[in-house]
């Protein structure tokens, strides 16, 4: 199954090579996250972990 990158802080998927791949690094054109350290996941496993996220903000909310 196709996977795709997520940014470990903000859950986007508009994540990219940074500098294009010369650093081994990766950014995040929403949050801005620049890192070593990248999700990834397949499209069933991204709306789970999204999931998550708004349970944990519902929690933080109440
Ligand atoms: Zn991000």
């Amino acid at each position: 199954m196709r996977k795709f990158l997520v940014c470990p802080v903000c859950f986007s998927k508009n994540v990219e090579l940074d500098a294009g791949g010369v650093s081994g690094k990766f950014c995040c054109k929403d949050c801005g996250y620049v890192g070593s350290f990248i999700l990834e996941m397949s499209e069933g496993e991204y709306a789970e972990a999204l999931k998550a996220k708004e349970m944990k903000y519902e929690e933080e909310k109440s």
